[in-house]
């Protein structure tokens, strides 16, 4: 069954607001964690060790969750312009399937991999 272009843009819409919303409460939540980790530790070397280990994986959790936020947040700017299902590069309408497996894309495939290509580069 062929998709539904303003079927899928409704329907993503929604999944975009209820993602926003799950973001912003695991990125609170992460950050109580990160806050109670450091002070449920007592000081010694393997609490020392411990902490590290802690604050290393509440910098990874949170470093994802802002980043998909990022995306989401980024994808409802566009839904409030009025842009959504354009890609904000080369202006060509993102084609359903993709919106339809991506909410968060404002880029088509092209202009995606082009973008990513020259971060790769950068880094
Ligand atoms: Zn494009």
């Amino acid at each position: 069954m062929a998709l539904d272009r303003v079927e899928v843009i409704r329907n993503n819409v929604g999944i975009l607001k209820a993602e926003a919303a799950r973001f912003s409460a695991a990125i609170t939540s992460n950050a109580q964690t990160a806050i109670l980790d450091r002070q449920t530790l007592t000081g010694d070397d393997g609490d020392a060790a411990l902490q590290s280990a802690n604050e290393d994986s509440d910098a990874g959790v949170a470093a994802n969750l802002n980043m998909s936020d990022e995306q989401t947040a980024h994808a409802i700017d566009a839904i409030r312009g009025n842009m959504y299902g354009i890609c904000e590069m080369c202006n060509i309408d993102i084609p359903t399937a993709r919106l339809d497996a991506r909410p968060q894309a404002t880029k088509c495939v092209p202009c995606q991999a082009e973008e990513e290509a020259r971060t790769v580069e950068w880094q």
